[in-house]
C-alpha cells in the first residue's frame, strides 16, 4: 500500500488521479547530513545541558526542533535573491513586497521586520502596559513575552476541545468565544488592548482556526470596540483546513479564504519564517493610520528605515516570492498529506498524539507516553532528550518547561499539556527521512517505561526553554 496515500480525514481531493502524492518539486541543491552512534549522541546531550536547544545542528540527524526560518527555497526565490535592490530607500524589492503583502492582507499600511517578534515588540509595547489585558485562542511563546514584558497580562481562551488531546473535533484552534465575552466584561473593554488570533493555532497544537469563529471574534471586538489581531504565521495552511473541512469554502481558493480572514481583522503581525517560505523576515500590517506612524517611529530606530525594516532587499524579494508560492494548491496538499502521513503512522504505532495533526507539526503527548514521569520531572524534556538519544532527532518541548510558571512557594503551576512538537520544515525532508523518524520512534515505545525524569539546573527569567540547562533525575 502506498504510505502517502490520501487520507479523507486530511480533507485531500478524492478527485486525484493517483493516491501517491509526492513532493512536489525535485531537488537542485543538497545538504549532507552527518551520521552519528549513539555513544557520541549521548556526550553531545551532556554539553548541551540535555536541552537541544544548546545542540550544534551539526550533530542533528534530523532536525525537527522548528518549522521557523527552515524552509528550502525555490529557483524562483533564489532568482529573486540576485535580482534584489538594496538602495536604502523606495527599493523596488520594498514596493514589490509592499504590494504583495497589501494585496494579501487588505491592510494600506505595511512595516517591514527582520521577524515576527520584532513586529510584535513594536506592536505590542505601543498597545500593552501595566492594567491591560490581551486575549488569545493561545498567545505564541515571543508573543506572551512580548506582551507580559510591557506589564501587560495575556490569556489564553482556547476552546474546551484543545485540551482534550483525542477530540477530532475539526477546528481545535478555535477561541472560546463565551469565555471571551466574559473575559471581557470582568476586565472591562477598556482594559483590552487587543484580541490575537493565532493561526493556525502554533502552542496549541497548530490547530487551525475557522472563518466562523474569526468572524465572530471580529463581531465581538467590534461591539466592544476592542482592536482584532491575527497572528498569521500560517494563515495559508489554516486556509487548506477550511476550504477542506469548513463547509461553503469548498470552491474558494486558499489565498482567497486568508483574504478573507485577513479582511476581519484591524491588523496582522506574520512571521515569514513560516508560511513566507524563507530563512528570515517578517512584517506587520495595520489599517490605522496613527497606530501605523507610531509603530513606524520605533521601527526606524530599533530595525531599519520603513522600507527596509530589518531586512535587506533580497530578503525582501524572497518573502514576496514565498508568499505567493505558499498557495499553490499543489504545494499545500503535498505539505498538510505529509505532516497527516506522519501523524497516521506513529498513532498506528500507539504513540499517544494530540489529534489530528496540525497543518505543521505532529504533537506528541508526552505525559500519556511517560505516565509514570510527574509533570514537576517535565516529561516533554525526557522525550526530546530520548528522540535524540536513540535518533538524533531534534525536537522541541511544548509544555511545562516553555510555559510553567511557579506559585509563590516555589511549586510549579504546570502547563495545561505536556507536549513535544515535532516541526517539519517546509520542502526539505523527502518521505524517506520521516519514515526513519517513525522507526525512531518504535524504540522509544519499546524503553519508554525506562526513562527518567529531568529538573531544571539554571533558568533565565524569559523565555527559559531557548537557554535552561537541566540533568536527569
Ligand atoms: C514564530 C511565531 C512567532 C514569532 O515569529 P519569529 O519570526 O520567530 O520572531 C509569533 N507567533 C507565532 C504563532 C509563531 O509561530
Amino acid at each position: 500500500m502506498n504510505p502517502l496515500k490520501t487520507n479523507n480525514a486530511d480533507g485531500a481531493p478524492s478527485d486525484m488521479q493517483h493516491q501517491t502524492i509526492i513532493e512536489p518539486f525535485r531537488i537542485k541543491v543538497v545538504e549532507p547530513i552527518r551520521m552519528s552512534s549513539e555513544s557520541e549522541r549521548e556526550a553531545h546531550l551532556q554539553e548541551a545541558f540535555y536541552n537541544p536547544f544548546l545542540l550544534h545542528s551539526s550533530d542533528v540527524i534530523i532536525d525537527l526542533l522548528t518549522d521557523s526560518g527552515t524552509s528550502a527555497m525555490s529557483a524562483e526565490q533564489w532568482a529573486g535573491i540576485m535580482r534584489g535592490d538594496e538602495s536604502y530607500a523606495g527599493a523596488s524589492s520594498w514596493l514589490r513586497l509592499e504590494k504583495v503583502i497589501q494585496d494579501l492582507t487588505g491592510c494600506p499600511y505595511i512595516l517591514p521586520t527582520h521577524q515576527g517578534r520584532a513586529a510584535e515588540h513594536l506592536l505590542y509595547t505601543r498597545l500593552g502596559g501595566e492594567g491591560k489585558v490581551f486575549f488569545s485562542n493561545t498567545l505564541f511563546d515571543t508573543t506572551r513575552a512580548n506582551i507580559e514584558y510591557s506589564g501587560a497580562t495575556g490569556i489564553d481562551l482556547p476552546i474546551p476541545e484543545n485540551a482534550d488531546t483525542q477530540s477530532y473535533f475539526p477546528f481545535k484552534g478555535n477561541l472560546d468565544i463565551d469565555r471571551l465575552k466574559t473575559g471581557i466584561a470582568e476586565w472591562g473593554a477598556e482594559k483590552v488592548a487587543a484580541v490575537v488570533l493565532t493561526v493556525t493555532n502554533n502552542s496549541g497544537g497548530g490547530q487551525p482556526v475557522s472563518l466562523a469563529n474569526a468572524r465572530e471574534v471580529a463581531e465581538v471586538c467590534k461591539q466592544n470596540g476592542i482592536m482584532f489581531l491575527l497572528d498569521a504565521c500560517r494563515v495559508a495552511e489554516n486556509a487548506y483546513f477550511i476550504q477542506h473541512r469548513e463547509k461553503g469554502n469548498e470552491d474558494k481558493s486558499y489565498r482567497d479564504i486568508a483574504r478573507e480572514m485577513f479582511a476581519l481583522a484591524d491588523g496582522a503581525i506574520m512571521s515569514a519564517k513560516k508560511d513566507g517560505l524563507v530563512n528570515m523576515g517578517g512584517f506587520l500590517a495595520l489599517r490605522d493610520l496613527e497606530l501605523a506612524r507610531a509603530c513606524r517611529t520605533v521601527l526606524i530606530i530599533t530595525e531599519g528605515y520603513s522600507t527596509y525594516g530589518g531586512l535587506s532587499g533580497r530578503d525582501m524579494e524572497a518573502i514576496a516570492t514565498g508568499l505567493e508560492e505558499v498557495f499553490d494548491p499543489d504545494y499545500l496538499h503535498y505539505r498538510i498529506s505529509s505532516t497527516g502521513y506522519l501523524g497516521r503512522k506513529l498513532t498506528d504505532l500507539g504513540i499517544p498524539l494530540l489529534q489530528p495533526p496540525g497543518g505543521h507539526a505532529v504533537y506528541i503527548d508526552a505525559r500519556m507516553l511517560y505516565p509514570h514521569i510527574p509533570v514537576e520531572q517535565y516529561p516533554g524534556q525526557a522525550l526530546v532528550c530520548e528522540l535524540y538519544r536513540l535518533g538524533g532527532i531534534r525536537s522541541c518541548e511544548i509544555g511545562s518547561v516553555m510555559f510553567g510558571k511557579y506559585a509563590e512557594d516555589g511549586s510549579l503551576i504546570p502547563a495545561q499539556m505536556e507536549l513535544v512538537r515535532l516541526a517539519i520544515p517546509r520542502r526539505v525532508y523527502t518521505q524517506s527521512h520521516l519514515d526513519y523518524v517513525i522507526e525512531t520512534f518504535g524504540e522509544i515505545l519499546e524503553r519508554a517505561d525506562q526513562v527518567s525524569g529531568y529538573k531544571i539546573d539554571w533558568e533565565p527569567p524569559f523565555l527559559r526553554h531557548f537557554t535552561g540547562r537541566f540533568s536527569p533525575i
